[in-house]
């Protein structure tokens, strides 16, 4: 078990905690589960972009899946080779496109006809031809949150079936295209099965539709979403996962990508905060932290749950509260009516489930720099992003300022 107070101690609050081993774990699993496949986990470093978050994933053979060339950026400095990494995403600008097309990655994932259009204009300027997939939308409702959904037709992500047979057709004729692949994503945090199955069915299909006119394969990339467990919900098991995906694949030879944020991080992170008062307003309790929105949003923005553990002297009986930051908006709160001890002053109050979608969505919101990330691993801990100071929130506005 993580020693939280002495983390506290020696780092300071508030303070991000990544159980590196559980992260292994979790990948291990997951990769175990498609055994017997060629396969390719590729980790999608939005989730948690730290450098040696990244470069952990990196040693044990993973790939990347990036949503911007920042990511792909962050996936080579971090050590994944070239032809694990591939770049996603609705909205991807010019520069973006050659940088990936020079950078020699696996493939770029075309969301769209007009970017497919722009994928093959600067593919020619280059006098190179670039690897792509096509992220179809198969019109599937996840049973997800509505926020977090992403594979029907009207949310903003992938083309449907007809246009992407059609883009297809044309990457085939294309001498600066050369399609590789197939993608989906239907949403994130997935707890059922049948709606990836189902995707996968559908998927499957066109590509059995697109060999009848010789447009060949090679990668069937079946996206993220894997869920977790926040509290009591029950979710897949990556072996179930698994063989729901290759039971759709019969008679067809391609090697499965699968791009898992939330899955490989998220219980495998702790956003440790200290207790700053308790107060009463008429008969609401709440305790006050050092942590805010500005840290781990996924509370306001969602209303997501976490699990709220509090490390205390005091053991007693527990009454309701809500826990609240320091950030001028009544929408920071990390839980409402959570059952807790009575809490002191300087008392700790660990957030789980936080590695994921939780420093990554961090802002400077009140001017309140970053907190700091610590790695543990084999029961050591250590430093892997240093908390923001003043200096750092301000240093690209300062030169700006006049009398
Ligand atoms: C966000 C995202 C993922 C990862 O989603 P998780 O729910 O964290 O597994 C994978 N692929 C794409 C294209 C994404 O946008």
């Amino acid at each position: 078990m993580v020693d939280f107070k002495a983390l506290a101690k020696e780092y300071g609050t508030p303070l991000y905690v990544y159980d590196f081993d559980y992260m292994s774990e979790q990948y291990t699993e997951l990769k175990e589960a498609f055994k017997g496949r060629k396969s390719i986990i590729a980790y999608a470093v939005k989730a948690n972009s730290n450098l040696s978050v990244v470069r952990h994933f990196a040693k044990m053979g993973s790939g990347a899946d990036c949503v911007s060339i920042g990511e792909v950026r962050r996936a080579f400095l971090a050590g994944i080779p070239a032809y694990k990494i591939i770049f996603s995403g609705v909205g991807k600008s010019d520069d973006e496109i050659r940088e990936a097309i020079e950078k020699d990655i696996l493939y770029i994932n075309v969301e769209s006809e007009a970017e497919l259009q722009r994928v093959e204009s600067i593919a020619e300027e280059l006098g190179r031809p670039s690897r792509i997939s096509i992220r179809v939308n198969p019109n599937i409702d996840p049973q997800t949150h509505p926020y977090i959904s992403t594979g029907l037709h009207d949310n903003k992500f992938g083309v449907d079936l007809s246009t992407a047979k059609r883009m297809y057709i044309q990457a085939k004729n294309s001498e600066h295209l050369d399609p590789v692949g197939i993608h989906f994503h239907i949403g994130s945090q997935l707890t059922q099965l049948q709606p990836i199955r189902e995707a996968a069915e559908i998927v499957a299909d066109l590509i059995r539709s697109l060999q009848a006119i010789d447009i060949e394969l090679k990668f069937f990339d079946v996206g993220g979403g894997l869920g977790v467990k926040y509290g009591n919900e029950e979710t897949i098991k990556p072996y179930d996962y698994a063989q729901a995906i290759l039971s759709t694949l019969t008679a067809l030879d391609l090697t499965i990508l699968c791009e898992p944020g939330r899955f490989l991080t998220a219980n495998a992170g702790y956003f440790v905060t200290k207790v700053l008062y308790e107060k009463q307003n008429g008969d609401k309790k709440f305790v006050v932290v050092d942590g805010a929105m500005n840290d781990l949003l996924r509370p306001s923005l969602y209303n997501a749950y976490h699990k709220i553990e509090a490390i205390t002297d005091n053991n007693g009986k527990t009454r309701e509260v809500d826990i609240v930051g320091p950030v001028c908006e009544s929408g920071d709160f990390f839980a409402k009516n959570y059952p807790l001890p009575e809490l002191n002053r300087n008392d700790l109050l660990v957030i789980h489930s936080a590695g994921a979608y939780g420093f990554g969505m961090g802002s400077n919101y009140n001017t309140r720099g970053r907190s700091a990330e610590v790695a543990v691993q084999n029961g050591k801990a250590r430093l892997i992003r240093k908390r923001e100071c003043f200096e750092d929130l301000i240093c690209l506005e300062q030169e700006f300022l006049v009398d």
